[in-house]
């Protein structure tokens, strides 16, 4: 499995799956689930509704699946970040958990690219050298990691790429 990291916009990236750090309403946000449901279009929203109209909402961790509608990617993978409040092994294990159930989803699907944004660190305010390990080490540890092409870490602002830069060792 390859690591990449790249500074852009996760809406323009061609990549098997993209991930979104969606909230448990899965009907859309600020930040990159904007983005994301701005640019994808109508189609993504629509199956968002239906996983809702089946299950419920996402809980915190959990991740769910859903065309990519207009964009360049297969599918949108949509996970719940914890909100940061102080509780660390909590949140820590929810945002490791994120990462984790979105990789079981990409093989679960066959996706051999899939890309993540900086989950939880926008917003949701979850200390963003804490996220940049937590995301490394899981995608690291992640057990069926030879069904996995390429992980590209996708980041929006220069703290986290400059965090995953030092972190990956680039
Ligand atoms: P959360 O609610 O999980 O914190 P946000 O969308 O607010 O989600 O932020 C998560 C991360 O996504 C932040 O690091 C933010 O800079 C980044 N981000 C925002 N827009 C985009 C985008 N279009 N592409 C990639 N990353 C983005």
């Amino acid at each position: 499995m390859i690591l990449e990291l790249i500074k852009a916009d996760i809406t323009t990236i061609k990549a098997d799956a993209i991930v979104n750090a969606a909230n448990s309403s899965l009907l859309g946000g600020g930040g990159v689930d904007g983005a994301i449901h701005r640019k994808g279009g109508k189609a993504i929203l629509d199956a968002c509704v239906a996983i809702r109209n089946k299950q419920g909402q996402c809980k915190t961790g959990n991740a769910v699946i859903t065309t990519a509608g207009n964009l360049p990617a297969k599918y949108v993978i949509h996970t719940v970040g914890p909100v940061w409040n102080g509780e660390s092994e909590k949140n820590e294990n929810l945002l490791a958990a994120c990462y984790h159930n979105s990789l079981m989803l990409a093989v679960e699907n066959e996706v051999k690219v899939i890309a993540f944004p900086n989950i939880s660190t926008g917003i949701y305010h979850f200390p963003k050298h804490k996220a940049a390990d937590i995301a490394i080490t899981t995608v690291n540890h992640f057990a069926d990691k030879e069904k996995i092409e390429k992980v590209i870490f996708v980041c929006f602002d220069d703290e986290n790429y400059n965090l995953y830069l030092q972190k990956l060792g680039i």
